[in-house]
């Protein structure tokens, strides 16, 4: 970095700072001389400051139009309506959420023997063969009793 160009960063740094301070007499000396010998800077500055006052005129010389009440009170109207949705909108989510597991379950309950384990023959519990009676007398002598 050579010392010619840290003076355009410093002029460049005064420009901008001027904007918003007034310079001291040494920094307005400074831009001065450097404003003499680097056209670049000295053009750089000028449309710096053709550029800010387009900008400040077109900030501060805007007329409002004439029906700006009248549009201010629709847009508020109508964010006042996009507040509203934007709250409710995650209790209808959850409505449709809600209403899709129903549906689903619904669904699901509707069609039971459409279910493979359902229709398999196997699945079934089935009785293999026929119990005996774990006390054979028993049958007998309660009929032997009552006689
Ligand atoms: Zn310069």
């Amino acid at each position: 970095m050579n010392l010619f160009e840290t003076k355009c960063k410093r002029f460049s740094r005064f420009t901008s700072e001027a904007r918003d301070r007034d310079l001291t007499e040494a920094e307005n000396s400074f831009m001065s001389d450097h404003r003499a010998i680097c056209p670049e800077c000295s053009r750089s500055e000028i449309l710096t400051s053709l550029a800010m006052q387009l900008l400040q005129s077109s900030t501060f010389e805007y007329e409002p139009q004439h029906d700006f009440d009248t549009r201010l009170a629709r847009k508020m109207h109508s964010d006042q309506i996009k507040n509203g949705i934007r709250y409710w909108k995650p209790a209808f989510v959850g409505l449709a959420v809600g209403a899709l597991l129903v549906l689903a379950t619904l669904q699901m309950l509707g069609q039971p023997k459409t279910l493979p384990a359902f229709r398999s023959p196997g699945a079934e519990a089935r009785r293999t063969r026929n119990i005996e009676p774990v006390f054979p007398d028993l049958n007998e002598s309660i009929i032997h009793n009552i006689d």
